[in-house]
């Protein structure tokens, strides 16, 4: 018998809910979490007291293991609500998979499907009223893990807590961004933790954005970090381009894998464009710009899904993208998302997991 075969998901429903003092006509990202959240320990090599309870602060030992050694893992994910009510969240199977690919290599247990999937939906069903229906509102899930082990000494630790928490998130108006080629910081290397969703590769990013920012630029466009050539992607999303008739995005194990990046790629296919996963030197950007091939540039994320980039910095220089109302390619990518993840159209490929 696994040791996950006996899981069952015991519910503590909270007396008090919350709900009547959000304003869903005003909601800022990730300030105010829905009523429940579901909690796992993870002990003696066993997932145990999987629970979904009331949203609330955690007790926790000062020297627990994360906040010293930084084994902390999370995921991002939404879900939406149809105009009839109907809950459905987009892909969480690629970001279950992908936070078990960044649990492993941080030495970190993998959490079960029936944690992670199963908690997920019922967690879901118990705080449906906290997914707004808005057009462009969701509700945002966070599942993520860290070390407890309330003791010094770098080692993985014996035990560790899996939370998902939840917030309902306003619509995303998605502004054209600037970004900054980064040619002195790095964010990851290979054979590093770049294709992990771990809090480290957040916590590294902060300083060199902030430079980025002061120089009048919305995020930072990282590179290699062996020659700083090749473009890798953007603060919390990944990049795409066209350049001619083909899609383009970076690849590579310095990367996360965004599941939206992959989506768009898997459409463009899908559509009779060429997409390629590919190195894209920066001069091949810059080039391309200057001869006028590069056609549309894009971060793919989960938060905005896609963001328009307006003007790329390199060398003290600004190169300047055409304008976003001929963005043929990704305004199509955009309203096609939009009408199946509000169940407008539809789902051809089983993207939505319906609660
Ligand atoms: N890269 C980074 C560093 C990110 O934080 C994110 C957001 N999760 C992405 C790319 C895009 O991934 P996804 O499409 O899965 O949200």
């Amino acid at each position: 018998m696994s040791a996950t075969e006996q899981i069952s998901i015991r519910v503590e429903p909270t007396k008090t809910s919350r709900l009547s003092q959000v304003d869903f006509n005003n909601l800022k990202f990730g300030q105010i979490m829905s009523d429940h959240m579901l909690v796992a320990n993870y002990e003696n090599g066993q997932w145990t007291d999987v629970a979904i309870v009331p949203y609330g602060d955690l007790t926790l030992s000062p020297s627990m293991s994360a906040l010293h050694y930084g084994q902390a893992i999370f995921e991002g994910i939404k879900g939406y609500k149809f105009a009839d009510g109907t809950v459905s969240i987009f892909r969480p199977d690629k970001n279950w998979e992908r936070f078990n690919k960044s649990a492993a290599r941080l030495q970190m247990p993998e959490v079960p499907e029936e944690i992670f999937m199963d908690g997920l939906t019922k967690l879901l069903d118990v705080d449906r009223e906290w997914i707004p229906s808005i057009e462009g509102t969701a509700l945002y899930i966070r599942p993520f893990m860290f070390a407890t082990e309330a003791a010094l000494g770098v080692h993985p630790s014996i035990s560790y807590k899996f939370i998902i928490i939840t917030c309902p998130v306003g619509a995303y108006y998605s502004k054209p961004i600037s970004l900054k080629v980064e040619t002195h910081y790095t964010r990851a290397a290979e054979g590093g933790v770049g294709f992990s969703k771990n809090a480290g590769n957040y916590a590294l990013s902060l300083y060199p954005t902030q430079l980025a920012n002061n120089e009048g630029y919305d995020q930072i466009m990282w590179t290699d970090a062996n020659e700083h050539k090749y473009i890798e992607e953007a603060g919390t999303a990944n990049l795409i381009f066209r350049i001619g008739d083909t899609i383009i995005t970076p690849h590579g194990d310095t990367i996360l894998h965004g599941v939206t990046r992959r989506t768009i790629m898997e459409l463009a296919e899908e559509w009779g464009y060429k997409a390629e996963q590919r190195k894209v030197s920066v001069q091949e950007l810059i080039d391309g710009i200057k001869a006028g091939t590069v056609t549309e540039a894009f971060a793919a994320g989960t938060a905005a899904t896609i963001t328009h980039i307006d003007r790329i910095g390199f060398e003290g220089q600004d190169y300047t993208l055409p304008p976003v109302e001929g963005r043929e390619f990704s305004l199509k990518v955009l309203s096609y998302l939009n009408d199946l993840r509000y169940g407008k159209s539809e789902d051809t490929h089983g993207w939505n997991l319906i609660v």
